[in-house]
């Protein structure tokens, strides 16, 4: 199909999943649960073709593409099947006695078209987990995946609509699809990926005052002291960092510490580095590699500017590149605050050691910043934690491991300020794509709000100010 006719038939593809909505199919839980069912059974009838796909788009191994994203995905359906029900149960709201006797609850209802955008770096799962959840929420989704991953989007195209047809539909393309889509009226929209563009997708979704979840990046900082056992910390710190070569949202983004903890870390990274990719990593099968020239030249760029000029930096590991297969080494290298790689979220296997003075210093550099995605602390120090939970704002703060949060279905999935706004995941999902309604059932027998009728004698003003709508006294402490 020309880029012409895909944007041509994308108001047809819009009309028609509202049509599809409008039926009133997509309401029945039984009509939520077959839809989950049957993803769950393209992943597992196509598991191979998505893996292959993502080996070809990022050179990912098929167990890391199982881990972090066919096998992500079918944990999430699990876990939303078994719980669907009792999350879409009205919920009881307590009723004041005033309004008594009344019965309040909340219920959900789906919001009705909801537009997913998805992103490269993890393009399978970052298309379907939200999609997962506006399905159990009884919508119908129009998926589009990310241009810089044709293998994966592909896949998505050419599998969703043989299990998803009428569910949802995938529409392929760029930024002239992507624009397109935003001129169509929806009744969410779900966007993951950069705040350039993030920003974009609001204005255009202000046009309908469409609500929006912004699921975007930025720098996810590392803080880690003397009191942790730091082999194993290296070895988590690394697994987090240059899984997907680093091409990972909450990657650890540079790693903050005093000169004697960096010193202690700085020799533990490289044997870490070695216990995962061996001593060449460009021969290893479980390291990634950049996913397009662009970011590839961006990447080796910075990396050259801050180990060439006179800023201080100086190489832990790696280092080496190469365009041909667009191989970034797993690095490490100290710098200084006020480096190249400090200015954006490097988004690749390259990871800054930043010296600070004290746990309160690291507090004070992250708050000077733009509020991360997630935070990491590594810290045995109860105090020390204490004080980044309180004194720190991020969409997620980890103590002891990196990443992990994300596959922990109870937890809200989401950023804060520059790093996003909405979350998601399990019932966080449900949440998302729902509108919750508020639903008053008051008998009109007996009519006990006779009390609030004016016309207000002396009697019915001391009932109203004593127990329909009282005044406490708060003691000052
Ligand atoms: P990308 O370039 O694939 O863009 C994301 C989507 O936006 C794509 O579908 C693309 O077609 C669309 N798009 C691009 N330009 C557009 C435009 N001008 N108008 C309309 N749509 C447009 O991915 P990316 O933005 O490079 O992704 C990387 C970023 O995403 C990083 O900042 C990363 O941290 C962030 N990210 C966040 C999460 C999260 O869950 N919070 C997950 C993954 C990535």
């Amino acid at each position: 199909m020309s880029e012409q006719e895909s944007v041509a038939g994308i108001q047809g593809t819009v009309r028609a999943a509202r049509a599809a909505f409008n039926s009133g199919t997509t309401r029945p839980l039984a009509w939520r649960l077959d839809q989950l069912k049957a993803m769950n059974q393209m992943l597992l009838d196509h598991g191979d073709d998505f893996t292959a796909a993502l080996a070809a788009d990022l050179g990912k191994h098929p167990a890391e593409a199982w881990l972090t994203e066919i096998g992500f995905l079918t944990s999430e359906i699990a876990h939303t099947v078994k719980h669907l029900e009792g999350w879409l149960k009205p919920r009881k709201a307590a009723v004041p006695l005033a309004l008594a006797p009344a019965q309040a609850t909340t219920v959900l209802e789906p919001l009705g078209v909801v537009l997913v955008i998805a992103p490269w770096n993890y393009p399978i799962q970052l298309l379907l987990a939200p999609i997962i959840g506006a399905l159990a929420a009884g919508n119908t989704v129009i998926g589009k995946p990310s241009e810089m991953t044709p293998a994966s989007s592909a896949a998505l195209a050419r599998w969703v609509p043989a299990y998803l047809a009428g569910a949802v539909t995938i529409v392929e393309g760029g930024v002239p699809e992507t624009t397109e889509l935003l001129e169509q009226r929806f009744d969410h929209i779900f966007y993951t990926g950069n705040g350039r563009v993030g920003r974009i997708v609001m204005a255009a979704a202000a046009k309908n005052l469409t609500p929006v979840t912004l699921e975007l990046g930025g720098k996810s900082p590392v803080y880690v002291d003397e009191t942790v056992d730091m082999i194993a910390a290296a070895r988590r710190i690394a697994w987090g960092k240059f899984m997907n070569a680093g091409q990972t949202c909450v990657a650890p983004d540079y790693v903050l510490g005093t000169d004697a903890a960096l010193a202690k870390l700085a020799k533990e990274l490289p044997l870490a580095i070695e216990d995962l990719y061996g001593t060449e990593p460009a021969h290893s099968l479980a390291y990634g590699r950049i996913v397009n020239d662009g970011a590839f030249e961006r990447l080796a760029g910075l990396l050259a500017e801050d180990l060439e000029d006179d800023a201080g930096s100086s190489l832990v590991a790696g280092g080496r590149t190469d365009a041909a297969t667009r191989y970034v080494e797993p690095t490490v290298l100290h710098i200084d605050a006020q480096a190249r790689l400090m200015e954006a979220e490097i988004f690749g296997p390259v990871l800054p050691l930043v010296t600070v003075g004290s746990a309160a210093e690291a507090i004070a550099f992250i708050n000077e910043r733009d509020k991360p995605l997630s935070l990491y602390v590594f810290s045995e120090d109860q105090g020390v934690r204490q004080d980044f939970t309180e004194q720190t704002s991020s969409g997620a703060l980890n103590f002891g491991v990196p990443v992990a949060h994300l596959s922990i279905p109870g937890l809200p999935f989401g950023g804060v300020g520059e790093s996003g706004m909405g979350s998601y995941h399990g019932q966080h999902s449900i949440d998302t794509f729902s509108h919750h309604k508020a639903v008053l059932n008051k008998p009109l027998s007996p009519d006990t709000l006779s009390l609030i009728y004016p016309p207000f004698g002396r009697v019915k003003k001391q009932l109203i100010k004593r127990f329909v709508a009282p005044a406490r006294k708060f003691r000052k402490d």
